[in-house]
């Protein structure tokens, strides 16, 4: 096993990495940028380097800088994390040619699925089902017009190198169509430099099922079953479960095989994630579901797997990129209960979800019931590493519930979340509360469901407060 990696990320991912590292013997190296002088992760870690200014570009998405740090620390690995350099194929060429091990799959291996046009192909050439649409080359205006005529409405728009929700348009109408492709278009170019679209049906009642698989250096690839995201909000994930309400052993093996055969296309090594998009409509069935994206690293929700499944995927990733075979095989692969997370950011849901930056005055997480995932903490000088800042994304952390069924689980992430206080900054704590008290979310399937801005609307004005026994109690509206 190696002895030092670096970590080339910060917060709670990077404060994650190193804590399968210490339980393996392996010392980590963080790097850290002006702002980060005093964050979580460079008192966690063995050794810190600074490696520049605040603004990422500067820093967590400097290759040089990042290289520099390994070599003159004596790391053999880098761990990307994921955001930043995690998904740039230059990155792991940079970090090979300089000698070293990237923790995750190969260039090729995430060049391939980089673009959703391309890997959509690829995926279609090796027998695994797509979203029905367009995802070749020719981007006249007229032309995609006419392929959304021929897919039939309600199509959907997406930038081919989009994430985040970023560069979608949903079409309903053909009279809406020119305006929605140029703003997609536009977004694409502005946030990824390319405005290349693919155009696909649009699901209704969809729902978003994704399947962990993990590959070795030796060919064999496994999946670790599925995580259900479909409780979203503008496309991004609100609350993740694993496994998903009303799979069916059917539909497991036949989704867990297309993402098998997803992975050996493109050799893959590592951990990665099939995303597929999944007819809702009724009881699922092996041939309501299509392929999305591949995403060639470690995920935000990758928690709620391990819960069920008794993996520590970082532990995995370390042991396969160091050469080792898989510890494990499919059949001996199962599931063991349920699991939630959900994320906390500093953000304020009452007015626009905008970042919350700033000192944290209070930061109680529900440890005692819950496994807390987080990037701040009590820790730095004056406990400065209990700031929010600006420059980055404003994630607090995450926390992560498992009971012996669906009920369990989300019992427990409902006390977790009363149990969560924090003041200094806005958080999204009540938002996330919202929902698990949804009767539609709590007793069915989160079929069709997409969140409800109403549904924040009674706590919102009763936030928590801690009183002067210590106990938490809401604040009179
Ligand atoms: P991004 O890479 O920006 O996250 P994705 O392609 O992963 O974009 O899609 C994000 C979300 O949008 C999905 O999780 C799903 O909820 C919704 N979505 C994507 N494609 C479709 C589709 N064809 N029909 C309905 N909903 C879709």
């Amino acid at each position: 096993m190696f002895k030092k990696i670096l970590i080339a990320n910060r917060g709670e991912i990077a404060c994650r990495i190193m804590r399968s590292a210490r339980d393996m013997g392996v010392a980590s190296v963080a790097v850290y940028s002006d702002a980060d002088r005093d964050a979580l992760h460079v008192h966690e870690a063995d050794e810190a380097v600074h490696i520049g200014a605040s603004s990422a570009l500067e820093s967590y998405l400097k290759i040089e800088n990042i290289i520099e740090a390994a070599k003159s620390t004596g790391a053999e690995a880098i761990h990307p994390g994921y955001g930043f350099l995690s998904e740039n194929p230059n990155f792991v060429e940079a970090v090979e040619a300089a000698g070293m091990v990237f923790i995750g799959p190969s260039a090729d291996a995430i060049r391939a699925m980089g673009l959703k046009d391309a890997a959509k192909k690829l995926m279609e050439d090796f027998g695994v089902p797509v979203v029905p649409g367009y995802h070749g080359s020719n981007q006249d205006a007229e032309f995609l017009a006419k392929e959304a005529e021929k897919i039939g409405y309600p199509v959907l728009i997406k930038a081919r190198a989009g994430g985040g929700g970023k560069g979608m348009r949903l079409v309903e109408r053909p009279a809406d169509f020119a305006s929605a492709l140029e703003g997609a278009a536009r977004e694409g170019q502005a946030s990824f430099g390319d405005g290349h679209v693919l155009i696909e049906k649009f699901i209704s009642s969809p729902r978003h099922i994704e399947i962990q698989v993990f590959g070795d250096s030796h060919g064999n690839v496994v999946h670790m079953f599925e995580r259900d995201c479909s409780l979203q909000r503008r496309h991004q994930k609100v609350i993740e479960e694993a496994p998903a309400p009303g799979m069916n052993e059917k539909m497991r093996s036949a989704m867990g095989e297309a993402a098998v055969k997803a992975a050996k296309a493109v050799d893959y090594c590592g951990a990665g994630t099939v995303e597929f998009i999944v007819d809702g409509g009724g009881d699922l069935r092996p041939d309501g579901f299509w392929f999305m994206e591949m995403n060639t690293r470690l995920q935000v929700e990758h928690p709620v797997t391990e819960m069920i499944t008794g993996f520590d995927l970082v532990a995995l990733q370390l042991r396969v990129a160091d050469g080792e075979k898989l510890p494990v095989a499919q059949n001996e692969l199962s599931i063991n209960g349920w699991a939630f997370e959900t994320r906390i950011y500093a953000e304020d849901p009452a007015n626009g979800f905008l970042p919350s930056v700033g000192d944290l005055t209070n930061f109680v997480m529900p440890e005692k019931i819950a496994r807390v995932d987080a990037g701040i903490g009590y820790g730095g000088s004056n406990n400065s590493s209990l700031t929010i800042s600006p420059h980055y994304d404003p994630m607090i952390g995450k926390i992560i519930t498992h009971g012996k069924n669906r009920d369990e689980a989300l019992a427990k992430m409902r006390a977790a979340l009363d149990e969560t206080y924090i003041s200094g900054v806005r958080t999204n704590v009540a938002f996330l509360s919202a929902p698990c008290r949804q009767p539609v979310f709590e007793k069915s399937s989160p079929r069709q469901l997409r969140y409800q801005d109403q549904w924040l609307r009674p706590r919102q004005s009763a936030p928590l407060i801690h009183d002067q026994s210590g106990r938490y109690q809401r604040h009179p509206a």
